[in-house]
């Protein structure tokens, strides 16, 4: 057997970070009767924990509950790479390109919510083996050299924290073949966590501080009740609330204008078996524990866990299924995306021939045309929504609960007033548009990643409109 098959083989399915059961909490009852809340808050990933935080934070009286479809970190916040980073609009170039003028005061957001986010952290005592290890961009074309020299000029100059790795410096930090180059950015606080640990933790705090949480409960309708109320459905029972905000990202949602904000991007994961000795100095990463991805459309990102495995992700494997599929039965356990993923992790390490894999798992990312975040609000902002946070959502969440809250009324801000806020995205073509589209890009992604990112017309066409595609 080919090696990289030989070595997804004996995997679970499973995400590495679900699989810790001493801090694995209790699955909470669903709901079992009718009931009334000022707040009702629909999906229990970052977004809505954080949501259902921050309000308290704001009114300590506030009574809210907080229903999931089916356990507290089952969606992308227990599925993720574990990347923390400060970039509430998906990095500059997108910044600049969707909210001319809003990148400092955007950058000096991220920069305040990811301090609040890891005091926050500290201050409940939810330890989410956090490491400050910024983040590393690595080469792996001459083409992508030559870009990140660039950019790396441009980030020196504004005095940014960043370190230029050559050919033998980058595969003395980790050692790689296929690394031609690195850009190590040291500023801030950006860095690696688990991200059960973070979801379960706040689950925690939640119900210290008195939010009912509802679990195996799926919302079927949203709807307003008379001009003060929303009226919403779950196994039968109906939740009365003064409030809706909707925190179900890349899943379908009920009411239409949440649902057609973002298309489901599936990603797949693996990590490895902790790494011997031997393995540890094959490759010399853990002296730096880098969180790594490749400068590229169809990039990989990789990072250490705390026990020494490999977390890997990305890549080609990255889809788009027609008409929105999020179905797990189909979608989630599809083997030939496993099978890619390792081949090319054995490419870039080949020096750890015969490691295995432990668990292999995927989630669903919620990608909207504008790459990062959005927000909004309907019936007189009795119902707001943040989703569509695309690849970077593990820090940026809580940034967009504090908008979906401060839409409902709770303490609203002159963040409110951003275009960050008030821009309305550009909407998804209608199926079948949608999907040739993005399968037509798709390929104009990985055809620009094997021609040393050299971009052809479509993808030009898409630069010009600011249409980025990926995840
Ligand atoms: C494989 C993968 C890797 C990623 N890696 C990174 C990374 O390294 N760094 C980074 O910054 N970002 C990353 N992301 C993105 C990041 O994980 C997400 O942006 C973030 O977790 C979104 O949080 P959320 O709470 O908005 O959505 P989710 O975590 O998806 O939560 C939505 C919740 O709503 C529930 N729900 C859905 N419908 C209903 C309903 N009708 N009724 C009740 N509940 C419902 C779902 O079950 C789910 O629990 C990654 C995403 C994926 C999938």
């Amino acid at each position: 057997m080919q090696q990289h098959l030989a070595a997804i083989k004996d995997s679970k399915y499973c995400p590495l970070w679900h699989d810790q059961p001493d801090i694995r909490p209790e699955v909470l009852p669903a709901l079992s009767e009718d009931t009334n809340c000022e707040l009702l808050i629909v999906g229990g990933g970052f977004t809505g924990l954080w949501a259902a935080l921050q309000a308290k934070e704001r009114k300590a009286d506030a009574d809210i509950v907080l229903i999931e479809k089916t356990f507290i970190a089952d969606g992308a916040s227990g599925r993720n790479g574990g990347f923390l980073n400060s970039s509430l609009a998906h990095g500059e170039t997108n910044t600049d390109h969707h909210f001319p003028g809003e990148a400092d005061r955007l950058h000096q957001l991220g920069q305040q919510n990811m301090a609040e986010l890891l005091e926050t952290l500290e201050r409940y005592n939810i330890d989410a083996h956090y490491e400050k290890v910024g983040e590393t961009e690595v080469a792996t074309n001459q083409g992508s050299v030559d870009e990140m020299r660039k950019d790396f000029e441009e980030e020196k100059a504004a005095g940014d924290d960043v370190v230029w790795f050559d050919k033998e410096a980058m595969q003395a930090q980790v050692n790689s073949p296929t690394y031609l180059a690195g850009i190590w950015r040291r500023d801030g606080q950006d860095g690696i966590i688990d991200p059960a640990r973070i979801c379960w933790g706040l689950k925690r705090v939640l119900l210290e501080l008195g939010v009912r949480i509802f679990e195996n409960s799926p919302i079927d309708t949203c709807k307003p009740l008379g001009n003060e109320q929303m009226r919403s459905t779950a196994l039968g029972f109906t939740i009365t609330s003064d409030k809706v905000l909707m925190a179900t990202n890349a899943y379908h949602n009920p009411v239409s204008a949440v649902s057609r904000t973002t298309i489901p991007v599936w990603d797949y994961q693996m990590a490895t078996e902790p790494l011997n000795d031997e393995q540890l100095t094959a490759i010399g990463w853990h002296k730096t524990r880098h969180a790594l991805g490749n400068h590229a459309n169809m990039f990989h990102y990789y990072r250490m866990t705390k026990d020494n495995r490999i977390t890997w992700g990305g890549g080609g494997a990255v889809r788009y299924y027609f008409n929105k599929g999020t179905d797990f039965a189909s979608f989630a356990d599809i083997p030939e995306r496993f099978e890619q993923l390792s081949k090319e992790f054995f490419e870039t390490f080949p020096q750890l021939a015969g490691l295995k894999f432990s668990h292999r798992w995927s989630g669903i990312i919620a990608t909207s045309t504008r790459f990062c975040m959005v927000p909004g609000a309907t019936y007189n902002g009795r119902l707001a929504w943040a989703v569509g946070y695309t690849g970077l959502g593990v820090g940026a969440t809580r940034f967009g609960a504090r908008i979906g809250i401060e839409l409902l009324g709770y303490q609203p801000s002159d963040i409110l007033k951003m275009q960050f806020v008030t821009k309305k995205p550009m909407p998804w073509a209608p199926e079948p548009f949608r999907w040739f589209g993005v399968k037509f890009t798709q390929s104009a992604l990985v055809k620009a990643d094997a021609n040393n990112g050299k971009r052809g017309l479509w993808l030009k066409l898409l630069d010009a409109m600011n249409l980025g595609f990926t995840c």
